[in-house]
């Protein structure tokens, strides 16, 4: 069974490279994560024998579920979802880097959580580039602002920022997504804390990373492209998607 998830992967990476060649980047600058959100975990070890060993997932519990019934591997975990701050300590037992850090309250809960049992986490702040309603995510204008206040929070490494694209079919108005969250980056690495490293873009995902690569992204997260489609459609996973 894992073949297929072989093949999907080969032509997944094949469409980075090709990506990265038309934007003249190198393909070692992009990172593919695989996201298994709703793959039970028998389906998660084929894809580890086909070669993957980080995994995005969106919901804590889930994940955390997985991370158990896969104790046995190396993998390592990245939660991609929203998390509510009474869930903190479930993510801090396995997660090692989290994308979707959207409030100081969270920074804190996660930092106090963190520095309590000796550990750091890798984080990326999600930013609602498309300004729907149904994303999470801070609005653009509020980032400068907050990467401000996040430096007391030393048990989290800031690698960037994570978004989401506009659910719509309309390349220009989803490349536009990517440009903004670009846009922020570049005032972040020239006004932000020296200290902090903003070099990360966790952006795209199956049906639009190629366009998020072209835009400068360092992290594509790919769930359907490499797994197939999911059962149930986006707007089950985000109330207001198409
Ligand atoms: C599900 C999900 C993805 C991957 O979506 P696919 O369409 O399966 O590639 C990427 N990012 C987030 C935050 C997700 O929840």
């Amino acid at each position: 069974m894992s073949g297929d998830i072989a093949s999907n992967l080969a032509r997944v990476h094949a469409r980075i490279e090709a990506a990265c060649l038309r934007a003249g980047r190198d393909p070692a600058s992009v990172r593919l994560l695989p996201v298994t959100k709703t793959l039970p975990p028998d389906r998660v070890r084929e894809a580890y024998a086909a070669g993957l060993d980080c995994f995005g997932e969106n919901k804590v519990q889930e994940a955390r579920g997985k991370a158990e019934a896969l104790a046995d591997l190396p993998v390592r975990w990245s939660v991609i979802g929203h998390l509510q701050t009474n869930k903190v300590k479930y993510l801090t037992r396995f997660a090692s880097e989290f994308q979707a850090l959207d409030s100081l309250r969270l920074a804190e809960a996660l930092d106090r959580r963190l520095q309590a049992a000796g550990q750091s986490l890798d984080v990326f702040v999600q930013v609602n580039t498309s300004r729907e309603e149904s994303k999470f995510g801070l609005p653009p204008e509020e980032v400068m602002a907050f990467a401000k206040a996040l430096p007391v929070f030393t048990a989290l490494r800031v690698r960037g920022l994570m978004t989401l694209a506009i659910f719509s079919e309309d390349t220009i108005r989803i490349r536009q997504c990517f440009r903004d969250l670009r846009a922020i980056q570049q005032r972040l690495l020239q006004e932000g804390d020296a200290a902090q490293n903003w070099r990360g873009l966790s952006m795209g995902m199956s049906g639009d990373f190629e366009i998020a690569i072209e835009e400068g992204a360092t992290v594509v997260r790919v769930g359907q492209a490499i797994f197939g489609p999911r059962p149930l459609p986006d707007s089950h996973y985000w109330p207001g998607a198409q």
